[in-house]
């Protein structure tokens, strides 16, 4: 038995390129703060950047899911892009990019793009996955409002 080398999606390979870890569905495990974001499943509120006031998605554009995903730290502008990793896990799903309003993407990083505020480049706000073409807003990177 030939023993290959599996590459292993742990934490220390998060920071290169998002690394989905994980999906589940288990709606009884949403916290109160997502449900009064969502209704039907979908992003209830106006998705705006936390940082400034430029506009990411019309509400009913994002569909949510739990997924675990690493994405480097937020940063307020990409000059400096972080080193460390957060793992996300509730996220907008929208599946045309030309549904966002305002967004900026990164080079191509591994197998995604990063999102980014299109007006003050705080960012990632979440991912392309470039095979798909989905892309993921992190809730607890933007506002609802
Ligand atoms: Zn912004």
């Amino acid at each position: 038995m030939n023993e290959e080398v599996h590459e292993e999606e742990g934490v220390g390979t998060l920071c290169n390129g998002a690394v989905p870890v994980g999906e589940s569905n288990s709606p009884a495990q949403l916290s109160e703060n997502v449900t009064s974001l969502t209704s039907d499943g979908k992003n209830s509120k106006l998705i705006m950047c936390q940082f400034c006031t430029s506009k990411i998605l019309e509400p009913q554009m994002g569909k949510f899911i739990e997924k675990e995903c690493g994405l480097p730290r937020i940063t307020a502008s990409k000059a400096a892009p972080s080193q460390e990793c957060d793992i996300l896990k509730e996220f907008f799903q929208v599946d045309n990019i030309y549904h966002f309003l305002n967004l900026g993407f990164s080079n191509n990083v591994g197998h995604v793009k990063y999102l980014a505020c299109a007006d003050c480049e705080a960012g990632p706000i979440g991912y392309q996955d470039l095979q798909s073409g989905l892309s993921y807003v992190a809730i607890e990177r933007v506002r609802l409002v």
